[in-house]
């Protein structure tokens, strides 16, 4: 099988299990415990911490464990309290969207924040939000369909000069592109461990010091009573590794990256009426999502599978789903052209021959259709 679904989540990187197996195995110890098996297991959990802060440019204390990103953006908004106002953009990830329908139904008054035809943000848009400022708006770094990459340093500017709280779901963007807590000057930071070669369940919420956080799970006083539980050592310590390797190799990751899109990019525009999308927008180097009118994007991705590729039809949460991407629709993108999206996300495993052989086989099932 060639693995073109790294948006979806990554293979566990071999050095990451390597760091891990010893606490899967001889360090059992429960964190919480005080004799020596339960400080050891403490102490692995505190040097992840450092790990992840080195990555993202953040302070180690502010950063809470979750069981993913899922739970990160679930606890970020779980900030907000009874009247509170939410802004989120119309991009965001189901963790977000669907999060904020849920508490809006309970007691949050939510509003949507528009993006451009490139799934960007525009200053008209956010000239508009702080008019009626929300008490926090949620937007993501960089989005899990097309790539695009907000500029978020810019906005964040904007919104706290406005007494605007920011929270941004990075799972995406980390690994991918620089990500620094400090620079993007967010209050809130969602991240995920599977999408940087870290095992699947293990995520952080990063906060603002002074920030208060509303726990959602309750009874132990883990993570500073943050976020109850014992703690999945051998998996905060694998995404622990996985950040101290995306630290150091980040600058050769996304080169390598990006050369592969780009002959991808070129290979894909021989293919007639081929659309992709956000073309001229900054995006993450390894995102392509394309359509093709009169093409079924399921129907593709379903007989890309039959010839052995692993390729999405958008966010591996939604598929299943016979509508269009949100995502796209947001962007004012046809729904028929839409609902042809496929969407390649590279790895560091992929090469320049898989590509070549993608498109071949691309078109021999586009040209049959
Ligand atoms: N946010 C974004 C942008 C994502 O792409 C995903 C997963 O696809 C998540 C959040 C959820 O992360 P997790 O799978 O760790 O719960």
């Amino acid at each position: 099988m060639i693995y073109f679904d790294h948006n979806a989540t990554t293979p566990l990187d071999e050095r990451v299990l390597e760091a891990m197996l010893p606490f899967l195995s001889t360090f059992y110890g429960n964190p919480s415990s005080l004799y020596r098996q339960g400080r050891l297991a403490r102490s692995a959990i505190d040097n992840a911490r450092e790990q992840i802060a080195t990555l993202v440019e953040a302070p180690a204390s502010q950063i809470i464990f979750t069981s993913g990103g899922t739970e990160a953006n679930n606890l970020a908004l779980a900030s907000l309290v009874a009247h509170d106002k939410l802004a989120i953009c119309t991009t965001e990830h189901p963790s977000i969207s669907e999060s904020a329908v849920s508490l809006q139904k309970r007691y949050l008054k939510l509003s949507h924040i528009n993006v451009d035809s490139q799934g960007l943000i525009t200053t008209t848009t956010l000239d508009q939000l702080i008019i009626n400022p929300p008490d926090l708006a949620s937007i993501m770094l960089a989005n899990n369909e097309t790539g695009v990459v907000q500029d978020l340093e810019t906005i964040t500017q904007q919104l706290r000069a406005n007494g605007i709280k920011v929270h941004t779901d990075a799972v995406q963007a980390l690994g991918k592109i620089p990500v620094s807590f400090k620079q993007l000057a967010v209050h809130l930071m969602s991240l995920s461990s599977h999408k940087i070669y870290g095992p699947k369940g293990c995520g952080a919420l990063i906060y603002e010091k002074g920030l208060k956080i509303n726990p959602i799970l309750i009874g132990g006083g883990q993570e500073h009573a943050h976020r109850a539980g014992t703690e999945n050592v051998a998996a905060i310590v694998g995404f622990g590794k996985a950040a101290e390797l995306a630290k150091v190799e980040l600058s050769h990751r996304s080169k390598k990256l990006l050369a592969l899109r780009s002959q991808l990019e070129i290979e894909l525009k021989t293919i007639p009426n081929m659309c992709i999308f956000a073309e001229n927008t900054e995006r993450l180097p390894n995102t392509v999502l394309f359509g093709m009118p009169e093409v079924d994007g399921e129907m593709l991705l379903m007989k890309l599978d039959q010839k052995g590729y692993a390729v999405s039809s958008g966010s591996a949460c939604a598929s299943g789903g016979k509508e269009p991407s949100p995502i796209l629709i947001a962007m004012g993108i046809e729904p028929k052209l839409a609902k042809s999206a496929i969407r390649i996300s590279l790895g560091l495993s992929n090469t320049q021959k898989e590509i070549t052989n993608f498109i071949h086989q691309l078109k021999t099932l586009v040209y049959q259709a």
